[in-house]
C-alpha cells in the first residue's frame, strides 16, 4: 500500500523534490492543493509539471478514507462512519456548539476522532474494546477524518477531541504526526489549545506528551477514584494504579500549567456512590482538575446501567460542594449511539453476518 500524500510534511516533500531535481517551492504548491484547495485528484494539481504529477500518482495515494455512512441525531450531532483502504471502519462524531455548555455566542464545532481500529485495553463498559484491537491508524487517517467530516458537513471544524475509538497514547508516534498535520499553518491550522487527547491512563506516555512542546489539552478517563473501583472496570489500572496515574498528572500540570479534565462515567452500582464522590473530589483537588460527569450510555450485550437522574445530580452536587468544577454532561447524540465504538461495531458485525 502506497502512503498517502496527506502524510507528507514540508520536510518530507523537500527530500522528495530534491531527489527529483524539482525546485523547493513545489512543496508549498503541493501542500496548498492538499490542505487548502482540498484536491480530489493529483491530476487536478495543474501548476505542477506533468512529470511530477506522474511521479506522485505512481508513488502516493490521495484519500485514505471514504464515507460509508452518516447519521444525524435530533440535537444535530452527526456521526460518520468511514471506510479505510483495508475495509476496516472508523467513526467520528461532529458536535455543534452547545449554548448550554459554551454560551449563546459559541461557534465551537467539535469533532471527536478515532485513533485506532478497535482497542486493546478492554475496559469492561466500552464498546470499542469488545472485539479487541485491530490496528493503529496512520497520521493521515487521523487527520483525514477531519477533512472528510468538513467536506460532508460543509462546516469548518475548530475543536478536536481524541475520544473516538482506540487509545491515542498507545499510538503515540502517529498521534504526534497527526497533531502536526492538524495544527500546522500549511495543514488544518487548528490551534493546539483546541485539541484534547483523552487517555485511559498510560502513565509513561502521559509523561512523554507532557514533555511535548505543543499546548494540547489532556483528558483522563478516570471512571473510578479508588483502585478497587478502577481495577474492576479498567484492566489498565493493574499496571498503573491510581497513585501512579496522579503522579503523572502532577507532572503534566507542572509542565503545561493547564487544567486537566477528569472524565467520569456514572455507572449504577459501580462508581456512583457518594463515597466515590468524596474520594474523587480529593483526587481532583490534588491536581486542580475539573470533572466531566457522563451518565453511562448502555451498550448492547453489556450489563451496565446508568444511575437515575437524582443520583447523577447528587454526585455532581457533592463535587461542587467540595469546590470542584464539575459538569454533568447533558448528553449529545445519545439517540445515534454516539458513545465510542458503537456504530462501527454494528457495521462490522452486520458484515460478518452477511459473510457467514
Ligand atoms: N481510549 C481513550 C480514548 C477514548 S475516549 C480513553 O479511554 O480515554 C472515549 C470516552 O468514552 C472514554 O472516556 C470512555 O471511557 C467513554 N465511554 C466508553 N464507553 C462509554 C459508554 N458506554 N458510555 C459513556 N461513555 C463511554
Ligand atoms: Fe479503549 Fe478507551 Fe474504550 Fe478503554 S475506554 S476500551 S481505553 S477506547
Amino acid at each position: 500500500m502506497q502512503p498517502s500524500l496527506f502524510s507528507q510534511t514540508p520536510e518530507d516533500l523537500a527530500v522528495l523534490l530534491e531527489g527529483l531535481g524539482e525546485p523547493s517551492y513545489r512543496a508549498t504548491q503541493i501542500l496548498e492543493w492538499l490542505w487548502q484547495k482540498r484536491s480530489a485528484s493529483i491530476e487536478e494539481m495543474s501548476n505542477l509539471p506533468a512529470r511530477l504529477r506522474d511521479h506522485l500518482k505512481e508513488n502516493f495515494t490521495l484519500r485514505s478514507l471514504t464515507p460509508a455512512r452518516s447519521q444525524g441525531s435530533l440535537d444535530s450531532t452527526r456521526k460518520f462512519l468511514f471506510r479505510l483502504h483495508d475495509g476496516r471502519y472508523v467513526e467520528c462524531v461532529l458536535i455543534p456548539a452547545s449554548p448550554a455548555l459554551y454560551g449563546e455566542r459559541s461557534d465551537r464545532r467539535t469533532l471527536c476522532v478515532s485513533s485506532q481500529v478497535g482497542c486493546a485495553f478492554g475496559c469492561k463498559f466500552c464498546a470499542s474494546g469488545l472485539d479487541g484491537f485491530t490496528r493503529d491508524l496512520t497520521a493521515d487517517e487521523i487527520a483525514g477524518q477531519v477533512l472528510l467530516a468538513e467536506e460532508l458537513s460543509g462546516e469548518k471544524v475548530n475543536n478536536i477531541v481524541f475520544m473516538g475509538m482506540g487509545e491515542p497514547l498507545a499510538n503515540l508516534s502517529q498521534l504526534l504526526k497527526a497533531l502536526e498535520l492538524i495544527t500546522a499553518p500549511w495543514g488544518l491550522g487548528i490551534g493546539a489549545r483546541r485539541l484534547t487527547v483523552s487517555t485511559s491512563g498510560l502513565v509513561p506516555q502521559i509523561r512523554k506528551l507532557a514533555d511535548h512542546p505543543q499546548q494540547i489539552r489532556l483528558a483522563i478517563s478516570l471512571h473510578g477514584a479508588s483502585d478497587e473501583v478502577r481495577d474492576r472496570i479498567m484492566p489498565i489500572n493493574r499496571k498503573w494504579p491510581v497513585s501512579e496515574l496522579f503522579k503523572a498528572l502532577r507532572y503534566w500540570t507542572e509542565r503545561k500549567k493547564q487544567t486537566i479534565t477528569l472524565e467520569y462515567i456514572l455507572i449504577d452500582d459501580v462508581n456512583a456512590d457518594l463515597a466515590q464522590a468524596t474520594l474523587l473530589a480529593q483526587r481532583a483537588k490534588s491536581v486542580q482538575a475539573k470533572v466531566n460527569l457522563i451518565p453511562y450510555n448502555t451498550v448492547e450485550g453489556l450489563p451496565w446501567k446508568r444511575p437515575d437522574e437524582p443520583r447523577c445530580r447528587a454526585f455532581r452536587d457533592a463535587l461542587v460542594k467540595s469546590g470542584i468544577p464539575a459538569t454533568l454532561r447533558l448528553e449529545k447524540g445519545h439517540d445515534i449511539d454516539a458513545a465510542c465504538g458503537q456504530l462501527r461495531l454494528k457495521e462490522e458485525r452486520a458484515e460478518r453476518k452477511d459473510v457467514t
